[in-house]
C-alpha cells in the first residue's frame, strides 16, 4: 500500500501492513467508563476514525473492535461511593460515549466488547500464562513475571533494567507490594471485601488487570496476530507493553503488526486528563454553543495526530469559519453544476476541474504520509480560495464546479464533516432540544445494536415531523410535513 504510517514499534514510517486475507485486523483502545470522555480520548478516537476511513476509501476492508473498559480500581471505588451496581454505575457512561462518537461522525466500531462479558477467556488467558511459566500468584493475585520475557521493554525504548512503576499513572491502580519485582504486573487481582463485583477464579475470587483485559479481547475478537493496534501516547507503557508481553508469551507469536499512538489534547500546558481535573466534555461545549462537527474538524486538523495539540476555546471559532468556508464552497459549486448550463463541457478543459484534481491528489498524498491532514487541509483550501477566485470571474463552469465538488466529497470521505455542515446550512432552523436527543439516543440505540429501541425512536422523531436518514457517514434528518 502506497499508505505510510508510523510504527512505535520500530520508529519509522512504515507501510501499512495487509493482511493476507480478509480485512484488516484493527484494534483501538475504548474508554475507562466512569465518567464521561474528554475531548482529549475524543482527539485520540477521531484520529483513529481518519485512520480507518484513509483505509476504507482506499479500498482496504477493516474490521474494527474498541473494548470498553467497565471495571477497575477506579470505577468499582465510584461505584461503591455511589451505591450502585458496577452495571447501573457504567451503563450511562456507555450510552454517553456512544452518543459523543454518533455526533463527532465516527464510524461505529463493529463491535465494541466490554470486559466483564470476558471474564472467562481472560481466566483462560491466565491458564495458559500459567502453563508457560511466566507467573507467580500472591494472596490470590496472580502477577506476570516481566524477566520471563526477554522483549520486554521494546516497544516503549525502555531499558527494563531501570525501569519503575509509574508510567501514565494508571499503573498505581492494578499494583499491590507485594510482587516480587517492581515491574511485574498484575494478571488477576484478589478482590477486596468491599468491591461491588468481583468473580470466581481459581486463584479465588477477583478482577482481571486491565492489560490482560485488551489482549484478551483482542485475540477473541480478531485474531492472535493482529494488524493494526492503536491508543493514546500514555498507553504506550505500561499498558501495551504489557499486552505485548502477555499476549506473545501466551502464544508465542507476535502480537500486533504495527503500533500507531496519538499525541495529547492539552490544556494550558498540561495534558488533559480525568486525574487533573481539567477536563472539557463535547456536552460542555455543545452547550456554549460549539456544533460537534466544529469540534471534529479541530481536533483533526488543529495539529498532525503526532503532534500535542494545545486546546483553547476560542480556537474553536476559527475552526467553524475554516469549516463554514470549505461547506460554502461546496455548496456553491454543487448549485453551479446542478444547473448545468450552456457552458457545461469537460472538467479537463475547465481551469476549476485541473485545480480539483490537484487539490484531490495532494490530499491523499499527504494522508498517506502519516495521516498528515493539516497538510491535506492546506490542499482544500488552495482549491477553496483559487476556486471561488475562478468562479467569481466566470472563469469556470458547471463542469470544473462538479469535478471541485468531487474533490471536496473526496477530502470529506476522511474529514466527514463538510457535507453534513453545508447541509446543516440547508437545513431550515434548528433541531429543538427534544428533537436533538431523540436523534441522539437513536444513535445510542443504533450503535448497541439495539434496532428495536432505535425503530421506536424513529418513530417518536417522525411525530415530531423529523425524518431519518441513515447514510454511511452518519444519520442525516430532514423536516418532514
Ligand atoms: P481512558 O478512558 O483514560 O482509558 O482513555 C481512552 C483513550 O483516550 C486512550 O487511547 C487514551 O490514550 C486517550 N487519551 C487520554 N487522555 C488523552 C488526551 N489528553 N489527549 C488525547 N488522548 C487521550
Ligand atoms: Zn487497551
Amino acid at each position: 500500500m502506497t499508505f505510510r504510517l508510523h510504527n512505535t514499534l520500530t520508529r519509522s514510517l512504515e507501510p501499512v501492513p495487509t493482511p493476507e486475507s480478509g480485512p484488516l485486523l484493527l484494534y483501538t483502545c475504548g474508554p475507562t467508563v466512569h465518567g464521561r470522555a474528554h475531548i482529549g480520548n475524543l482527539r485520540t478516537f477521531v484520529a483513529e476514525d481518519c485512520l480507518r476511513r484513509h483505509l476504507e476509501s482506499k479500498g482496504q476492508a477493516v474490521r474494527h473492535v474498541m473494548n470498553i473498559t467497565d471495571v477497575d480500581d477506579k470505577i468499582l471505588a465510584k461505584a461503591r461511593d455511589a451505591g450502585s451496581s458496577l452495571a447501573a454505575f457504567t451503563a450511562p457512561f456507555v450510552e454517553a460515549f456512544h452518543g459523543d462518537l454518533a455526533r463527532l461522525n465516527v464510524r461505529p466500531a463493529h463491535a465494541y466488547p466490554r470486559a466483564t462479558a470476558y471474564i472467562e477467556p481472560m481466566i483462560e488467558l491466565v491458564r495458559r500464562l500459567q502453563g508457560r511459566g511466566v507467573t507467580y500468584a500472591v494472596d490470590g493475585s496472580v502477577y506476570f513475571r516481566v524477566d520471563a520475557f526477554p522483549a520486554y521493554g521494546r516497544l516503549a525504548g525502555l531499558d527494563v533494567a531501570g525501569l519503575r512503576a509509574g508510567g501514565s499513572g494508571r499503573v498505581d491502580a492494578d499494583e499491590y507490594e507485594v510482587k516480587e519485582h517492581v515491574r511485574d504486573f498484575v494478571l488477576w487481582k484478589a478482590a477486596h471485601p468491599q468491591d461491588v463485583a468481583s468473580w470466581p477464579s481459581p486463584y479465588g475470587r477477583g478482577r482481571p488487570g486491565w492489560h490482560l483485559e485488551c489482549s484478551t479481547i483482542a485475540m477473541a475478537e480478531l485474531a492472535e496476530t493482529i494488524d493494526l493496534h492503536c491508543g493514546g501516547v500514555d498507553l504506550i507503557f505500561p499498558h501495551h507493553e504489557n499486552e505485548i508481553a502477555q499476549s506473545e508469551a501466551a502464544t508465542g507469536r507476535p502480537f500486533v503488526r504495527h503500533w500507531l499512538h496519538t499525541e495529547h489534547l492539552q490544556v494550558a500546558g498540561a495534558k488533559m486528563a480525568k486525574s487533573l481535573g481539567n477536563l472539557v466534555t463535547l456536552s460542555e461545549l455543545e452547550a456554549q454553543g460549539a456544533d460537534p462537527l466544529t469540534v471534529r474538524f479541530y481536533l483533526l486538523t488543529g495539529a498532525h495526530y503526532r503532534k500535542k495539540l494545545h486546546f483553547r476555546a476560542q480556537d474553536l471559532a476559527g475552526a467553524q469559519e475554516a469549516l463554514g468556508r470549505l461547506a460554502g464552497f461546496w455548496r456553491r459549486c454543487a448549485a453551479i453544476a446542478q444547473a448545468g448550463g450552456p457552458a457545461q463541457g469537460q472538467a479537463a478543459d475547465d481551469p476549476l476541474g485541473g485545480l480539483a484534481a490537484t487539490a484531490r491528489q495532494r490530499f491523499e498524498q499527504a494522508l498517506d504520509d502519516d495521516l498528515d491532514v493539516p497538510g491535506g487541509i492546506a490542499a482544500a483550501f488552495d482549491l477553496v480560495r483559487d476556486g471561488n477566485r475562478l468562479l467569481d470571474r466566470g472563469e469556470a463552469g458547471p463542469a470544473g464546479a462538479a469535478a471541485a465538488a468531487a474533490a471536496l466529497a473526496a477530502v470529506d470521505d476522511i474529514l466527514a464533516c463538510i457535507r453534513p455542515t453545508a447541509d446543516q446550512q440547508l437545513d431550515d432552523g434548528p433541531l429543538t432540544p427534544t428533537a436533538r436527543e431523540l436523534i441522539d439516543r437513536r444513535e445510542a440505540a443504533r450503535r448497541r445494536g439495539d434496532y428495536a429501541a432505535a425503530d421506536r425512536l424513529r418513530v417518536e422523531l417522525r411525530a415530531l415531523g423529523i425524518a431519518l436518514e441513515d447514510q454511511p457517514q452518519g444519520t442525516r434528518w430532514r423536516r418532514v410535513g
